[in-house]
């Protein structure tokens, strides 16, 4: 039986490292970090992600800004309320809950955050920084993801690593972090041949497609780490829901040396993320080096 990868409790420790990071922040800087969410219209998993967000951030010591915006909001109105974000000193992170509605130009308005508050990681400045290997706010999920790789592996120099999906939210920045490694790493996408045979070689797979159970107990090998970002809601034969990842989880748990599961493996480590990136943006706004807080070497 592999090493089941236990995200919720990795997710935990970091939110506890974050608590005390804040509480030194406003102890010795008199410094809140916030964090503002923007929620146009009413879908119902973005209400519930929203939700959430809010509330973690409230739970480690932080100030959570929520602004739900009405679905027929104009994009002018949306990038008005951005630049005003940008310009309150109270919040270091901003983020825009996607998708947005089809009158809005969903890169216009990441591109309107500040790329130091861009805590989702998905502005320009910060997809060229990563692209090049330089500091910037990663992708709250790829973050997750390479967190829980450095946890297992001393050293991620010279593996081979496969990400499945090439998403500008997932599998791009993944296996640009990946290859700061010092990874070697291929990328498949949906035009990829002979995906299994790549699969194989793998001694890490990022899974990132977005279809339920994809990977299969063939592709992998018994040394191999698996890291499934996957969360698809599925009816199971009893037909009730269930959450299932990218992989085949039951079939594949006893033929690999490491796996994360779903739920409890990428998808804690998410909003951890959002934390950390939040309480680093805040950091470097404010002129504070992380590093050399006391107990904090980095998140
Ligand atoms: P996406 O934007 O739909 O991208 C899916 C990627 O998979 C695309 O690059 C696509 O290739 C590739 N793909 C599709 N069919 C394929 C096939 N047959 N073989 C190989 N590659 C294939 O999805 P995403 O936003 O990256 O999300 C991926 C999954 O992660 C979803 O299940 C999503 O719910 C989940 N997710 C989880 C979290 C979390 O917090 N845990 C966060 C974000 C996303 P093409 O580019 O060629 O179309």
């Amino acid at each position: 039986m592999a090493n089941i990868i236990d995200g919720k409790d990795y997710s935990e420790k970091l939110r506890n490292k974050i608590k005390k990071v804040v509480n030194i922040l406003k102890n010795e800087f008199k410094i809140v970090p916030g964090l503002a969410v923007i929620l146009v219209g009413d879908d119902p998993a973005s209400k519930i992600y929203v939700k959430n967000k809010g509330k973690q951030t409230t739970d480690v010591g932080m100030k959570s800004y929520e602004y739900r915006l009405k679905k027929d909001i104009s994009e002018k109105e949306l990038l008005d309320k951005i630049i005003e974000l940008n310009d309150d000193p109270n919040v270091h992170g901003i983020l825009c809950q996607l998708p947005l509605p089809d009158q809005i130009n969903s890169d216009k308005v990441i591109n309107t955050i500040k790329p130091e508050k861009d805590v989702d990681g998905f502005h320009i400045s910060n997809v060229g920084l990563i692209s090049t290997g330089q500091d910037a706010l990663v992708p709250c999920t790829p973050l997750g993801c390479i967190m829980l790789l450095k946890d297992i592996y001393d050293n991620l120099s010279g593996k081979n690593a496969v990400v499945i999906g090439r998403s500008n939210i997932v599998g791009k920045p993944m296996a640009n972090l990946l290859l700061k490694e010092n990874c070697t790493v291929t990328i498949t996408h949906s035009k990829t041949k002979n995906i299994e045979k790549i699969c194989k070689n793998a001694d890490i797979i990022v899974a990132a497609v977005g279809i339920p159970e994809f990977v299969k107990k063939e592709w992998v090998n018994d040394k191999a780490t698996i890291i499934d970002v996957g969360i698809n809601r599925i009816k199971s034969e009893e037909g009730k829901y269930k959450i299932v990842g990218d992989v085949d989880f039951l079939e594949i748990k006893d033929h690999v040396q490491s796996i994360t599961p779903v739920p409890g493996g990428v998808g804690p480590m998410t909003i951890a993320c959002l934390l950390s990136n939040t309480v680093s943006a805040c950091c470097k706004i404010n002129n504070i080096d992380i590093k050399k807080l006391p107990d904090v070497k980095s998140f």
